[in-house]
């Protein structure tokens, strides 16, 4: 019988860069209300105003 209960019930986001959805981490349990960013990667590439790598339309 399948399975479809999700491996966890952690909250979601989507990445205000990539537009990826990524999942709650242990590391942002302090600050997961400000974290608007899937990777640090994707944080300073939005500050340095690089374009989106989205591959999804608006
Ligand atoms: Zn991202």
């Amino acid at each position: 019988m399948a399975r479809m209960r999700k491996k966890f019930d952690l909250p979601e986001k989507y990445c205000l860069h990539c537009a990826r959805p990524f999942t709650w981490r242990r590391k942002w349990a302090r600050s997961w209300a400000e974290i608007r960013f899937c990777s640090q990667a994707c944080k300073a590439a939005c500050k340095r105003g690089e374009p989106a790598a989205r591959h999804t339309h608006d």
